[in-house]
């Protein structure tokens, strides 16, 4: 059997072409054959409540109920675009909610860490204050207790702050903190660690305290899919091209 791994889709009316490739990909054989689909955070843009009337997340839900319907245990972990996004959502979309730091005991035979991967990145101490301020349950509150036009404002006002940020933030202090990497999954007691966020698709070997260990970076879905496949043989990490 084969589980499945997907994160950093980023959906958007604006890539018209990958809400197509996604809705294809969960109704192809590939994935209603497989043992789970794993879906580690950012699969929206932005996400601004589970009572948003758009049609977007109509079709997500359409797609992911679709599958799960099928057999196929759909798992969603929240990234920093979408943490917003909860049981309401996730109960419409068929989907089971997972911690961010969730170790999954058996994934085809190994015990797995899956994260977004943005707490991994804690040179980028800007984006860690901003992350701990939208965090807190006061300010969530307050977002979702204001109307949908304003949420999409904020969104996008978000977005534009973010774009400043990568714009003009070193690529390195974007990037995983090797050190964090290894005291986290040594505390998670596990030698796989699966993420995304940082949107450089690659499997790095290393070593962990004296063991053997891989760390899979998930690739985003900005020009094409990026799918991480686990099965008893190993991993496989590709990307997924768009239909002509
Ligand atoms: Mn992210």
């Amino acid at each position: 059997m084969t589980t499945l791994f997907i994160a950093d889709l980023h959906l958007d009316d604006s890539r018209p072409q990958i809400t197509r490739l996604f809705e294809d990909y969960l109704a192809s054989d590939d994935v209603r054959r497989a043992n789970a689909l794993y879906i580690l955070g950012d699969l929206v843009e932005a996400w601004i409540g589970d009572d948003d009337d758009a049609e977007l997340p109509a079709r997500i839900a359409a797609a992911t109920r679709g599958l799960s319907a099928r057999g196929v245990p759909v798992h969603f972990m929240r990234g920093n675009r979408d943490f917003l996004l909860g049981p309401a959502f996730a109960e419409r979309a068929g989907m089971h909610l997972i911690a961010d730091d969730a170790v999954v005991h058996d994934i085809e035979g190994t015990p797995t860490l899956l994260m977004h991967g943005d707490t991994l990145c804690t040179d980028d101490t800007v984006y860690q204050q901003v992350r701990a301020q939208v965090r807190t349950p006061e300010w969530q509150a307050q977002v979702l207790a204001s109307p949908l036009e304003a949420r999409r404002a904020l969104a996008s006002q978000s977005r534009a702050e973010s774009r400043d940020h990568t714009g003009s933030t070193a690529e390195t202090i974007m990037d995983v903190n090797q050190d964090a990497v290894e005291t986290t999954m040594h505390e998670a007691g596990v030698t796989r660690l699966v993420h995304g966020h940082t949107h450089r698709p690659a499997i790095h070997d290393f070593t962990l305290r004296g063991q053997p260990a891989q760390r899979i970076v998930l690739g985003d879905w900005y020009e094409q899919g990026s799918v991480l496949r686990v099965d008893a043989d190993g991993v496989d990490l590709r990307g997924l091209p768009l239909a002509d």
